[in-house]
């Protein structure tokens, strides 16, 4: 390519991205070239910072700034209601349904043996420590109907049927092998109004 170093390698940083080629990466590349200088260093350092300042919630493993997320500090949510998610797309696609007041557990994946995911990987082992130490009422599975989604829901069903934690799951609605992050507002919000005993 005729391009100069040092644009070569912004397009080769680029491409590594998942979802971007060799030419979107070029094409973004130039556009970033023709941008005001402040645009760019707006970019670069917010991207730093997104390195340097998040990091994962103590108590919920959400995304946080501090040593615990916005959610887990808001008084007005309910904490004796847990919301378990694969990852922090899934909450944020339930906060935007605006129907759930308690807090979260993000597994940050889901079961997988094969992969080398067991129950303390993905946090089960946290989750049981909060059931026990959070007078927790009720844990709302809201993982994705995928297989590895319905083993890991089968797996903390499991680990909490000698406790009275009310264990629920979201209502049909959310189809079949697809994701949570992926479903409508409308259809998270019926999902999780008509949560049903698991
Ligand atoms: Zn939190």
């Amino acid at each position: 390519m005729a391009f100069p170093e040092v644009l070569k390698r912004v397009i080769a940083n680029l491409a590594a991205l998942p979802g971007l080629g060799e030419k979107s990466a070029t094409r973004l590349a130039l556009y970033l070239l023709g941008r005001p200088e402040v645009e760019i260093r707006e970019l670069a350092q917010s991207l730093m910072a997104l390195r340097q300042k998040i990091r994962l919630c103590q108590r919920c493993f959400n995304f946080a700034e501090a040593d615990f997320c916005a959610l887990c500090l808001d008084p007005a949510r309910d904490p004796e209601v847990i919301c378990v998610v694969e990852d922090p797309a899934d909450l944020a696609a339930i906060e935007a349904a605006g129907v759930y007041r308690g807090l979260y557990h993000v597994l940050h994946g889901l079961l997988s043996p094969r992969d080398g995911l067991g129950p303390k990987e993905i946090r089960l082992e946290a989750l049981a420590q909060r059931v026990k130490d959070e007078n927790i009422k009720e844990i709302v599975i809201a993982l994705s109907p995928t297989v590895a989604g319905e083993a890991t829901a089968a797996y903390i069903a499991q680990m909490f049927k000698k406790t009275p934690v009310k264990l629920s799951r979201l209502a049909c609605g959310v189809p079949m092998g697809m994701d949570v992050k992926y479903a409508d507002r409308i259809t998270l919000k019926r999902a999780l109004e008509a949560r049903q005993p698991f």
